[in-house]
């Protein structure tokens, strides 16, 4: 309770407000410093709390479970801190309502959940710009130690405070603080004027009792030095001021330090004395160390008188005492370790979920960039089906425009000799199997070299293209037309008697006669002799078709051209027969 009360901030006097920041400001300011005058603000405040902003609302929260704390009502106190830690973002309230939260646990002496609350405060604490907040959070860490006998923690902390500046009551109490820890360490300074600044500086606060503590811790360390008349006169001297606060824990603290040191120097009586105010002061503070030192005292005087039944009735009550103090020490061990046990396991547990959130995350990008790779190979693939079928279809085109130049008179469009052969011989056996005529018609145009001669090679070129596309037009749709060479064409046609082919011959005849050269410029006249040869004398060999033809084209062109004759079977390919037109 003292400690509590203690670690809140330093009374700051203000003007009467009129806004509600300002009223909160000033119940802010005096809260610990005049209790009164705080309840009177807080009233006001808690009725025109429709007028307060969100964080205005959490400051007047904080402030609401403050009073709790003040009052005594320390389990309330830690309800409203922890919902005000929970639901706030502001870290500033939380470190504030989060020290509440420590300082009353530790009042309450729940020091495992004060312990593990207060890992939740000193983790934000780093967060906090308002100095005195961040003193509030370390001070409450430093009593909690204390409380627990963790005392070179408790050290440390004071220490914090101090590199960080500290001032006013919040100094002078860990100040002491400290000298009590440090004490319980056996590590007190070893400068006496150490002592004394801390005392110095507690009265220059008013803090008259708090400078009490210290010259209690100032005695100890004198009669450790072996000047215990110095320290026992330090002490009487302020007897009165002491018993004048009527605080027990600093009259039992007293009153035992000076039974110890009077036995010391032999004065059984007043040490009896002593011991025995330490106890009347203590009977309301269990397990206390002041309790074991008195009955000590109490037993040893006891001892040393020989009055056997008290020194038994002393021994027994110097052995509980003993016995609760080391079990309260031993509980208050357990607790810090039990602290520190679930903060570490917690904070395993934090670390657990963030590998298993690293593990995750790094599953998600694995899978990310599998989909990634995935989408590029499918890309990919599809590029190189693609590119695939691109160079097939150009492949095959270019096969097909080379087959097709292989097979086709490049001036004319028909099929060239080679091909004309081919198809014709293919076709011709085709007609053999199926018992079918053919005939084969071969023209040579008539004085074609004149032409060319005369008009040109473009113009002779023009004819032979004019010439091929006249046959082209008369052949029958299963029929062939080929280019021999030069001004030599050939006509292949299936399914038809002899009569047919001729006949088809003299169309061609008369097509090509037709031909007018005056369209491209020219005026000669165009004509051919043609020889036919059926397969019903000749037979459906190719060859033997076409030197029959040739044979009746000579003939053709021996009895005066522009004609078509039939190759007559019985003569060797050259037995007269009719010329016609
Ligand atoms: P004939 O009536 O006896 O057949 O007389 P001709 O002049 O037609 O016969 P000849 O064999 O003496 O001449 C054929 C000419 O055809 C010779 C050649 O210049 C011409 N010739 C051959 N191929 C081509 C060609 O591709 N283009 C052109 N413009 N002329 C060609
Ligand atoms: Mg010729
Ligand atoms: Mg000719």
């Amino acid at each position: 309770m003292l400690w509590l009360a203690l670690a809140l901030a330093p009374p700051v006097s203000a003007s009467t407000p009129a806004a509600f920041g300002d009223l909160l400001s000033q119940a802010d300011a005096l809260r610990s410093a005049d209790p009164a005058r705080f309840e009177v603000l807080l009233a006001r405040l808690t009725e025109r709390v429709h007028e307060a902003t969100p964080a205005q609302r959490e400051l007047l929260d904080y402030l609401k479970a403050y009073r709790l704390g003040y009052t005594g009502r320390f389990d309330l106190a830690i309800e409203a801190g922890t919902r005000l830690f929970e639901t706030s973002s502001d870290p500033a309230i939380k470190v504030r309502a989060g020290g509440l939260v420590v300082s009353s646990r530790a009042v309450t002496r729940e020091f495992v959940e004060g312990l593990v609350f207060l890992d939740k405060v000193l983790a934000l604490v780093e967060q906090v710009d308002d100095a005195e907040v961040r003193h509030h959070a370390w001070a409450a860490a430093g009593v909690i130690h204390n409380q627990v006998g963790q005392y070179a923690q408790a050290v440390h902390y004071v220490e914090l405070l101090q590199a960080d500046g500290v001032q006013g009551r919040t100094r002078c109490f860990t100040g002491v603080l400290r000298l009590e820890s440090l004490g319980f360490l056996d590590a007190a300074p070893e400068d006496p004027a150490e002592f004394q600044s801390v005392i110095d500086y507690c009265l220059s606060q008013g803090e008259t009792m708090l400078a009490n503590f210290g010259r209690v811790h100032l005695a100890a360390k004198l009669a450790a030095d072996g000047q215990v008349p110095v320290a026992v006169s330090l002490l009487e001297s302020r007897l009165g001021e002491i018993e004048a606060t009527g605080y027990p824990r600093l009259l039992g603290e007293v009153h035992a330090r000076l039974a110890r040191l009077k036995l010391s120097l032999g004065w059984r009586e007043a040490a009896d004395a002593h011991a025995l105010r330490a106890v009347a002061n203590s009977s309301g503070i269990a397990n206390t160390q002041v309790l074991v030192q008195a009955h000590e005292v109490l037993y040893e005087n006891a001892l040393a008188r020989g009055d056997a039944a008290a020194t038994l009735q002393h021994y027994r009550q110097y052995a509980e005492a003993e016995r609760a103090w080391l079990d309260q020490v031993k509980a208050r061990e357990l607790a810090y370790q039990m602290a520190r046990h679930e903060s570490l396991q917690k904070s395993q547990t934090i670390e657990l979920l963030n590998r298993q959130n690293d593990v995750l995350r790094l599953e998600q990008q694995v899978a990310a960039k599998t989909a990634e790779a995935n989408r590029l190979l499918i890309g990919l693939l599809a590029l190189l089906a693609a590119s695939v079928f691109y160079w097939a279809y150009k492949v095959k085109r270019m096969q097909v425009s080379l087959r097709t130049m292989a097979q086709t008179d490049a001036l004319t469009g028909v099929s060239n000799r080679h091909h004309f052969t081919q198809t014709a011989e293919a076709l011709l056996e085709a007609c053999r199997r199926g018992g079918a005529d053919a005939g084969l018609v071969m023209l040579d145009l008539d004085h074609f070299k004149a032409i060319n001669d005369q008009y040109g090679h473009a113009a002779g070129d023009w004819a032979l293209r004019q010439v091929a596309e006249a046959c082209q037009a008369a052949c029958p749709p299963d029929g062939r037309v080929g280019r021999l060479g030069g001004e030599e064409f050939a006509l292949l046609v299936v399914n038809q008697d002899l009569a047919s082919v001729v006949g088809l011959a003299r169309e061609c005849r008369k097509r090509i006669a037709s031909i007018d050269a005056r369209g491209a410029g020219h005026a000669f006249a165009l004509t051919a002799s043609f020889g036919v040869a059926g397969s019903r004398s000749g037979g459906h060999d190719f060859d033997g078709l076409l030197a029959r033809a040739d044979d009746a084209l000579y003939r053709a062109k021996r009895e005066g051209r522009d004609r078509v004759c039939v190759h007559m079977p019985g003569s060797h390919a050259d037995a007269p027969s009719p010329a016609s037109r």
